[in-house]
């Protein structure tokens, strides 16, 4: 599913992916060996090679910095473990195949079990949130929740996502796409 989004003042079109489109399968084996190979840093390759059951989020988020403006949409990274002993759910989708904890069916006819952000939100903690880094000054950046959880977070997200053309407010449209 995308958002469109559309700068007030010159009329610029957004279209913001939620997250998981078809390709996500490789997306997601893509990912995995990259922070397997340290791609994302010593950090979270220690922690994946210590714990194979660690799950990277391969879903594309909004992240903005709260200091010059600047957003971006980005692959989350965010690192997370399986919350019970054994988690396994049928699912509809047939590349949702979900291991178990113990990574017995981590190896599922030679491919790896792809774990979807919606299930990362039920099964799963959050163990190690990956640093995003504004390319224009070098702050951290934030997630940019849509819709907003708190009113903090509301006016944060009206305030910050600015037009890349003209630097216009970014308002939300009524328009969805769907997919899939
Ligand atoms: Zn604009
Ligand atoms: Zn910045």
């Amino acid at each position: 599913m995308a958002k469109i989004y559309k700068c007030k003042n010159c009329g610029e079109l957004y279209t913001f992916w939620d997250g998981v489109g078809f390709l996500y399968p490789s997306v997601f084996s893509e990912v995995r060996t990259a922070a397997v190979q340290g791609e994302y840093g010593k950090e979270i390759q220690a922690l994946i090679t210590e714990k194979p059951d660690i799950v990277v989020d391969a879903s594309n988020k909004i992240y903005f910095c709260t200091e010059c403006g600047y957003w971006n949409v980005e692959k989350s990274l965010d690192c997370y473990l399986p919350k019970g002993v054994i988690y396994k759910v049928e699912h509809s989708i047939p590349w949702s195949v979900i291991s178990s904890a113990d990574g017995s069916s981590k190896e599922n006819h030679g491919h790896i079990s792809v774990i979807p952000p919606w299930v990362l939100k039920k099964g799963y903690e959050i163990i190690k949130m990956y640093p995003h880094i504004c390319s224009q000054c070098g702050k951290k950046m934030r997630r940019y929740v849509n819709p907003p959880v708190d009113k903090m977070e509301k006016e944060e997200n009206i305030l910050k996502l600015k037009c890349k053309k003209c630097g216009g407010d970014i308002t939300c449209t009524k328009d969805e796409i769907f997919i899939d």
